[in-house]
């Protein structure tokens, strides 16, 4: 690994990239991702119960960028092992519903229809999964990027889940609504600041709860700082009668890569060195531990383990 060019691309690098270009460059020549036939996965959990929702994916050309410190060619014959096609990547959204002790708690949005087309499914799939939007008590959110709380308000500003106390990061927040940071910010990332007042400013008075990292939201979910992908990002743990999930967000991208090679920064995350502790420190515990483990952008159906293969980890889909 080239040390200084991976310590060079922190924040500085992420600033290069665009958010909302990011999720509108798709490739038509390239097709599109295949939805799956049914968009919502459950799993008993002791007594509760957690439900992956899928939101969509993005297929994205596979260029240079994606990567950021190690070349194409290692990167395509890492996909090209594992019967990947190389010319493409496609990247899932998962949103996951957990039902526990007679609340329902959904992890991170989706994009409702603030994305590309091949997003927004996730309201669907909730229906199909027999809830209403109505019906959720808390949203959680992991972290402030675009395709994780853009779900939360509609286009036209309404919100999307109105009952829901929405549960933030106090680490993140402090972040994100720094107006001073969002003006220092380099043109490519006011997109991003702005997105995140678009979706959090004027919530009615006690909607809005930030937590401290490392606290419980509720007994039997707990959050843990996982920081580097952003400032502030949070994962969170599940447990009921001797049963653990753990909600792992955006640790790693596409495991197929960063899973693999837990050393490699994809392009999103903001801190990579702290993203690649983070990561590292995180799978480690997952699998030594066998832990059900469910990530925003694992393929669907978005659960599995993690279990060590060479320098990194491979990733076990649920059957
Ligand atoms: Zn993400």
């Amino acid at each position: 690994m080239d040390r200084r060019h991976f310590l060079g691309a922190g924040i500085a690098g992420a600033a290069t990239l665009t958010f909302s270009s990011v999720w509108s460059q798709s490739a038509a020549n390239l097709g599109a991702p295949v939805a799956p036939s049914v968009g919502f996965k459950r799993m008993k959990l002791g007594a509760a119960e957690v439900i992956a929702l899928h939101d969509g994916a993005l297929r994205r050309p596979l260029g240079e960028e994606f990567v950021r410190n190690a070349p194409l060619e290692q990167v395509k014959a890492m996909l090209a092992s594992q019967n990947l096609p190389t010319d493409y990547v496609d990247i899932p959204f998962n949103a996951f519903l957990v039902l526990l002790g007679g609340s329902k708690f959904l992890f991170d949005t989706g994009f409702a229809d603030n994305g590309p087309a091949s997003t927004g499914q996730l309201r669907a799939n909730l229906a199909a999964a027999g809830y209403k939007p109505e019906d959720i008590d808390h949203v959680v959110i992991s972290h402030f990027h675009g395709d994780h709380i853009n779900g939360l308000r509609a286009k036209d500003g309404g919100l999307v889940y109105p009952k829901a106390k929405i549960h933030v990061p106090k680490t993140e927040y402090a972040y994100w609504m720094d107006d001073a940071k969002m003006e220092a910010a380099p043109p490519a990332m006011k997109g991003a600041f702005q997105g995140v007042r678009r979706v959090l400013a004027g919530l009615p008075a006690g909607q809005l709860v930030q937590f401290e990292p490392g606290a419980d939201l509720v007994p039997g979910i707990t959050s843990s700082a996982a920081y580097g992908h952003t400032p502030g990002m949070s994962i969170f743990t599940v447990k009921s009668e001797g049963q653990s999930f753990v909600y792992v967000a955006d640790v790693t991208n596409i495991p197929s890569l960063f899973a693999r090679a837990p050393d490699w920064a994809v392009q999103f995350d903001m801190d990579a060195e702290m993203a690649r502790q983070t990561r590292r420190r995180v799978f480690d515990m997952l699998a030594k531990d066998k832990t059900l483990a469910g990530g925003y952008h694992f393929p669907f159906p978005a659960f599995g383990t993690l279990e060590p293969a060479g320098n990194g980890y491979q990733f076990k889909p649920v059957a």
